[in-house]
């Protein structure tokens, strides 16, 4: 584990499934999430990205404790984190909420906005009835939302309304810390930027330390305090947004990002050729070697480490970046899209 003590520390962690090939096919190993490891400090935000499939949504869930890992550990407040599901993981979840990108399939539809807003309150036996109806006044009011709108039911607000009611749910037992799974990608464009603003301001005005997870390196860039990308189950390289994003040193992650328009780019895009590998069955050494366009022999031998590269500490798990052998021919090789 890494020096220091943080709000969460997640050690190694590893997630394996078993999935059939085929109806009659024999069944093998998914290893969903693989040797990951996190730390988030109290008030601040990781942003964890990636393409859909990567393990980031498990690793989510993972450091919640929703789901036990097959190896390693997750530390919450300097405690180990107790069994999904027991008395005392329940008690916990009171300072561990979460955020999920669907907010109709979020909230009960039988239900009106206020009772959801104070359920957590009334779980964890928070307050007397009327100082909780006074809490969820004010947590409406903190996402931005009127008290009158407690009385509505999901269906009568729309998807930006829904997803504050979820915040203010989530944020009821006043949590330490927040998972946010892709808590945009199912709101209107014109509405992403006021969610992501309102992530922003709550977390100035409570301290809120932040997991976000998601897809879109644009969203995780404006909230995140740092930055790590996934591949195939792994963290791949981890840093400052403003270095990761703008100087990235892994081969996957300098693709991702210049999926980004960016004007002073030009519009090109680098094309990875191939498709991603199937989970089941992982590439030998670098899991990206077969996509990558600067790998070497050692490449799909060897499985290169994260750790901090030589100059700038900036962890990557690249033997490339590492300077640990020099750039190959790779194969296939990147086409870049005009
Ligand atoms: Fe992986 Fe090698 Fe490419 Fe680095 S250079 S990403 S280690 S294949």
């Amino acid at each position: 584990m890494r020096a220091g003590t943080s709000l969460l520390e997640a050690d190694g962690l590893v997630r394996r499934y078993a999935m059939r090939r085929g109806v009659f096919g024999r069944e093998v190993e998914v290893r969903a999430v693989d040797r990951v490891s996190l730390r988030l400090e109290r008030g601040r935000t990781l942003g964890l990205v990636g393409e859909s499939g990567c393990g980031k949504s498990t690793a989510g869930r993972l450091v919640l404790g929703m789901e036990a890992p097959d190896e390693g550990s997750v530390s919450f407040d300097g405690k180990l984190l107790p069994p999904p599901r027991s008395a005392a993981w329940r008690a916990q979840r009171a300072r561990m909420q979460m955020v999920f990108q669907d907010p109709l399939g979020a909230l009960d539809r039988r239900l009106p906005i206020g009772a959801q807003v104070s359920e957590p309150l009334e779980i964890h036996g928070i307050g007397t009835p009327s100082e909780r109806a006074g809490r969820v006044e004010t947590l409406l009011r903190d996402v931005g939302l009127r008290p009158d709108q407690a009385t509505r039911y999901p269906h009568e607000l729309s998807g930006g309304q829904r997803q504050r009611a979820v915040l203010a749910r989530a944020l009821a037992t006043s949590p330490d810390l927040l998972v946010c799974d892709e808590p945009i990608s199912a709101l209107d464009v014109s509405i992403q930027a006021q969610v992501l603003n309102l992530l922003v301001e709550l977390q100035e005005r409570f301290g809120t330390a932040m997991l976000f997870v998601s897809h879109d390196l644009r969203a995780v860039r404006q909230v995140s305090h740092r930055v790590a990308v996934m591949y195939l189950g792994r963290i791949i390289e981890e840093g400052e947004p403003d270095a990761v994003l703008h100087d990235p040193a892994h081969p996957y992650a300098r693709a991702l990002v210049s999926s980004i328009p960016h004007p002073g780019r030009g519009g090109q895009r680098i094309v990875l050729q191939g498709d991603p590998p199937n989970p089941a069955d992982r590439p030998s050494g670098c899991s990206f070697h077969p996509r990558c366009p600067v790998a070497s022999a050692l490449c799909a031998r060897e499985s290169p480490a994260l750790k901090p590269r030589p100059g700038d500490g900036r962890l990557v798990a690249c033997h490339v970046a590492q300077g640990e052998v020099p750039a190959g021919s790779g194969l296939p090789e990147l086409r870049k899209a005009a």
